[in-house]
């Protein structure tokens, strides 16, 4: 029996992996990152092949690691893992500082970060492995935990976009009848979801035709995890 839903018991956390090519940054969500040897001190990082921050790395041959706090807010996490850098400069958005390589060290919501430079590389299907030396580390929050991929999504209800490295897809629990009924439809301005009342969030309990106003207050984007305060009537044409 291959049961994947077996898998999100692997403990994983949260990262951003940023990175540069020549003077433009870029970061995305990673939760595959881990040292695998003591001395040298040596990591490895899972990086979706059409991710932007993919291409930044390939180029540059260095990146930073950026572990989260776990109170770090949905929006941010959004920002990172549900945006891409194609459209939007992420670091106009957030406080960093410049490492040894000249990558950007996130500097909000960071428990402690890592600098490393990548020393080989392995093609691995839709994904890229890099394997990498740890130049510099260090802890910029001493009192913060750091979030847990468990909690993340257990807790602060986050979802897990296709591209991620331990994407698993499971089936919904019921099929989306859609009302007859013309009804509004809400934005998320995180990640572009959009709430269609008449269709309601089956999957999350949200019966079709259920308002937005009439959803619960802990109702969050089923895609990126925003809370309602992120989104936006849409005007109908
Ligand atoms: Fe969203």
């Amino acid at each position: 029996m291959v049961d994947l839903e077996s898998l999100f018991k692997l403990s994983y956390g949260m990262y951003i992996i940023s990175s540069r090519k020549t003077d433009k940054f870029n970061g995305c969500i990673v939760n595959t990152a881990f040292q695998f040897t003591p001395e040298p001190p040596m990591l490895a990082v899972s990086v979706y092949r059409k991710c932007l921050t993919h291409e930044y790395i390939t180029d540059s041959k260095v990146f930073t690691i950026s572990i989260l706090a776990q109170d770090t807010p949905m929006p941010f996490i959004g920002t990172f893992g549900f945006k891409s850098g194609r459209d939007i400069n992420k670091f106009d958005e957030v406080n960093y500082k410049l490492g040894q390589t000249g990558v950007p060290i996130i500097l909000d919501n960071t428990a402690a970060f890592i600098e490393a430079e990548v020393m080989q590389h392995i093609d691995v299907e839709t994904h890229t492995l890099f394997i990498a030396k740890i130049i510099a580390c260090e802890i910029l929050d001493a009192d913060s935990e750091p979030m847990t991929y468990a909690y993340y999504r257990d807790i602060k209800r986050g979802k897990t976009p296709k591209s991620a490295a331990t994407y698993i897809k499971v089936e919904p629990k019921q099929k989306v009848t859609k009302g007859a009924k013309i009804m509004a439809k809400y934005k998320c301005l995180v990640c572009g979801y959009i709430y269609d009342q008449a269709a309601g969030d089956p999957e999350n309990d949200i019966d079709p035709g259920t308002a937005f106003e009439d959803l619960p207050d802990d109702w969050v984007c089923p895609e990126c995890g925003a809370d309602k305060s992120e989104f936006e009537k849409v005007e109908e044409d």
